[in-house]
């Protein structure tokens, strides 16, 4: 199968070579030019599997340029104990009758972004490999915190690949700063950026964009590459976890094969909600797809109006990693709802690169919201919601999850629709240890307490052992103490390289 720009269907490329470049040179998404299907029986035949054998079975649909052993090569290598502190990977929690909680934060940063950034390394190795690229990636992130850290366990001493993590230094948790500054690994730096995210971001960015900085570094055999969401190789892992959990499902005899399902994911850049909706139109049963939003709720208002509308300002939430307002891979949803119509998504998208707002037509508005349900909530309404899970079931969310608990409460009370529901937990409560303690235990009890004692506090409530990762953080030696200014980082990286090349 092949795969094109959503802004142009004529230049086809490779699984691989897609993977490779990442974002399509015209600025588009690559998507596949088909989206296989997958019969009752297929999805039947998945009860059986573990979580690994799942994972093959989807991925080998999309990455037809790879043989089977390669997949699960690089499968085995992502999924595993020494990765994963679970052997399902991915598993499916019961909160209530009909209510699921897929915990997908089972890996080693504690966050759902490791069920791509575990296995994209060893996809774009391997798609290298097949493109006939010999040089060494080195891959430029920009972070806001979640990814730096998921992209760096998953790079770490990656044969053939290195890896520089920019985040802003005062715009990351104190356990998200720990964490990367004490990263392991030959072929890893780390640097703070003396400015906000965007700052990061941009600087990143322009460095992207200079040829010449690319050009001296092609005669040294490097390329740079990128690990963000809008990477197809970041995106189709994670459309295996939304069949597992339906398998899960009906292994557990909690529905029977063919029962339709709803999916609530708590959004920001898109990419999860994203790839549920790729299950679904891969014959997965599900019903609606709930997008949860905190109060950046840009997504909200556009699935209840069409019109998507940047012009607004940002907001500093609790649940950070979705603090976002350019929801990226939303162009891949617009282009398959649109029935491939490069055009529109072209006009759209200049909409919004030059005044921040496009307005979708009637039908495009009508059959998004056949599909897509969209609710947000605040803060406060946040923290209630993990006080009253926590009351309710004995069970603890962290504050991105608590946002898609909140929104699919206000689902059911809005439709009635009691269609069991599979929620993605996407943090473990231990990640985000102060607003998960606020909510439990109030902030009274809270204030002026280190963050490992809040974390132990957490751990004896919970009932729950504490990662080993996270206890190990505090004795870590510190590695990276670099920061520059925004308009340095490509000094910085010039620097970084020179110094792991000795
Ligand atoms: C990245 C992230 C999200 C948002 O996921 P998208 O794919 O960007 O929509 C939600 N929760 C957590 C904890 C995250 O790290």
């Amino acid at each position: 199968m092949n795969y094109h720009s959503t802004r142009d269907k004529s230049a086809a490329v490779s699984a691989a070579q897609a993977i490779v470049k990442g974002l399509s040179p015209d600025g588009g998404l690559f998507v596949p030019q088909s989206v296989p299907r997958l019969s009752r029986f297929e999805i039947e035949a998945l009860v059986k599997m573990n979580y690994n054998e799942r994972a093959v079975d989807i991925l080998k649909r999309f990455l037809t340029d790879f043989e089977r052993e390669e997949i699960k090569a690089c499968v085995d290598r992502a999924y595993n104990k020494e990765k994963f502190e679970t052997d399902s990977v991915a598993p499916l929690y019961k909160l209530s009758g009909g209510t699921y909680i897929l915990e997908l934060w089972h890996g080693p940063t504690f966050a759902f972004k490791d069920m791509a950034l575990q296995i994209l390394p060893h996809l774009l190795t391997m798609s290298a490999k097949k493109a006939g690229i010999m040089d060494e990636i080195t891959i430029l992130v920009a972070t806001s915190g979640d990814t730096g850290k998921a992209a760096l366990e998953g790079f770490c001493d990656v044969e053939n690949t290195r890896i520089i993590v920019f985040y802003p230094k005062d715009g990351v948790s104190n356990i998200q700063k720990l964490q990367m500054v004490t990263q392991d690994g030959k072929n890893v730096g780390v640097c703070s950026v003396l400015g906000n995210f965007d700052d990061a971001q941009n600087g990143v960015k322009e460095i992207f964009r200079d040829k010449g900085f690319a050009k001296e570094l092609k005669e040294k055999n490097i390329i740079l590459s990128s690990a963000n969401s809008i990477n197809w190789g970041r995106l189709v892992p994670q459309i295996v976890y939304y069949f597992s959990a339906y398998a899960d499902l009906l292994k557990n005899e909690e529905i029977s094969m063919g029962a339709e399902i709803n999916i609530v994911v708590p959004t920001g850049n898109f990419g999860n909600i994203l790839a549920a909706y790729y299950a679904r139109r891969m014959g997965l049963p599900v019903k609606k797809l709930i997008c949860a939003s905190n109060a950046n709720n840009v997504l909200t208002d556009f699935i209840a109006t069409g019109i998507y509308d940047r012009n607004r300002s940002f907001k500093t939430t609790v649940s950070p990693s979705m603090d976002i307002l350019i929801s990226s891979n939303l162009e891949r949803f617009l282009y398959d709802v649109t029935g491939c119509d490069t055009e529109k998504v072209i006009g759209w998208m200049n909409e919004l690169q030059q005044n921040g707002r496009y307005e979708v037509d009637g039908e495009t508005k009508e059959l998004m919201s056949e599909i897509l349900w969209a609710g947000y909530c605040d803060d406060e309404s946040t923290l209630k919601t993990i006080k009253q899970t926590e009351e309710e079931y004995s069970y603890v969310v962290d504050t991105h999850t608590a946002v898609a608990v909140n929104v699919y409460g206000q689902y059911v009370k809005s439709t009635g629709d009691g269609t069991k529901t599979v929620i993605a937990s996407t943090a473990s409560p231990f990640k985000f240890s102060e607003s998960v303690a606020y909510a439990v235990f109030g902030r009274d009890e809270v204030d002026g307490r280190e963050e490992f004692e809040i974390i132990e506090m957490l751990s004896r409530r919970l009932g729950m052992r504490i990662p080993k990762k996270l206890s190990e953080l505090k004795e870590k030696p510190v590695r990276f103490t670099q920061a520059c200014e925004p308009a340095d980082m490509k000094d910085m990286v010039k620097k970084l390289l020179e110094f792991e090349r000795r």
